[in-house]
């Protein structure tokens, strides 16, 4: 809006420059056209808080970043899910209202979805082939979780099929250096974040930093040889932090807005204060039941669905950051310009 006032003045000041000094600078008429723009403003602001407050806007509230391991039809480990499962899994979010955006997305504020909304994030470890395995066509097979999240959202408009996964060096099952490109390229072309999750597996914790460096380094160029990405985010192997943190946000080869954990609560939002890129917690997928009766997805979406004041709700304008007045102390300094609170 001010660049536009700005052209405009710049224009009349030229025209009057070109056309000599005969007739005076229209002033009265550039006041105005400043007091409508500013009016225009104040209106739109209106409008937006209207709107933000109808729907209960919540942008400094809590995301559920969910991690998944493999989707397969005998579940080895309580990790697994069933392609049957990851499908109700999928059904629940869109019968509350959640809608995908990419780790990616998350760490850096690009949370655009639609107003009264919630973000959730889908986040795949290990690069199984069981995520995303193509046939000679490029197509992915039936039962993959790439296959079934495309399903579930052609099923339901507005449900974006957006995920992340980590790729280590098993990359998807494929050992020849064409395959592994097919399959990095197909996440990247069809809008699939990928994301770092060191070469070998390793536990970081108690390693030295060139260790770390190598581990976080070696996978990133090896992404980035077969495919020209560099991923900004990783979920540490076991959620285990390396000494410093910053090792595994920041590293010759790599530069990651944000490290994932392995467990165990809902993630604070990017444009809180509680927000640590350092370590941004999520949370296993697996029904109420021994040690997930309270701090895996289904403990936390129902917590999050009879909690709706803790929950991020999006007011539908990326460009803001929209939530109630008296949260304002939590506010991230650095997200001051786009607050929208009401
Ligand atoms: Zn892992």
């Amino acid at each position: 809006m001010r660049l536009g006032i700005l052209t405009g003045a710049g224009l009349l000041a030229a025209a009057v420059v070109l056309t000599g000094c005969d007739s005076p600078p229209d002033t009265a008429k550039i006041t105005d056209s400043k007091a409508e723009a500013a009016a225009r403003l104040k209106q739109s602001k209106a409008a937006k808080i209207a709107l933000a407050r109808k729907v209960k806007a919540n942008e400094l509230g809590q995301i559920p970043v969910l991690m998944f391991h493999r989707i397969i039809k005998n579940p080895a480990t309580t990790d697994d899910r069933t392609p049957q499962q990851f499908r109700s899994d999928l059904e629940r979010l869109v019968k509350e209202d959640y809608v995908p955006i990419s780790a990616s997305e998350m760490v850096t504020g690009k949370i655009n979805v639609p107003a009264g909304k919630h973000p959730v994030v889908l986040t795949f470890d290990d690069s199984s082939p069981s995520q995303l395995t193509l046939n000679e066509m490029g197509v992915p097979q039936p039962d993959t979780a790439v296959a079934i999240l495309r399903e579930v959202a052609a099923k339901h408009p507005g449900f974006r099929p957006a995920a992340t996964f980590y790729v280590t060096r098993d990359m998807f099952g494929k050992t020849v250096r064409e395959e592994q490109a097919q399959t990095l390229g197909w996440l990247k072309d069809n809008g699939f974040d990928i994301g770092n999750h060191t070469r070998d597996h390793v536990n970081l914790h108690g390693r030295s930093e060139k260790e770390v460096e190598d581990q976080i380094g070696g996978i990133a160029k090896q992404i980035d040889d077969l495919t020209k990405v560099k991923p900004n985010s990783i979920a540490l192997p076991y959620g285990n932090q390396p000494r410093k943190k910053e090792w595994a946000l920041h590293g010759k080869l790599y530069n990651h807005a944000g490290a994932f954990l392995a467990g165990y609560t809902p993630a604070p939002s990017p444009f809180s204060k509680a927000f640590d890129p350092g370590g941004i917690p999520r949370i296993r997928v697996m029904e109420k039941k021994g040690d997930c009766a309270q701090f895996c997805s289904a403990a936390w979406l129902d917590w999050l669905k009879n909690n709706p004041d803790m929950r991020y709700t999006s007011d539908g304008d990326v460009s803001t950051v929209a939530y109630p007045k008296f949260k304002n102390p939590y506010l991230r300094k650095s997200f001051t310009t786009w607050s929208l609170p009401y």
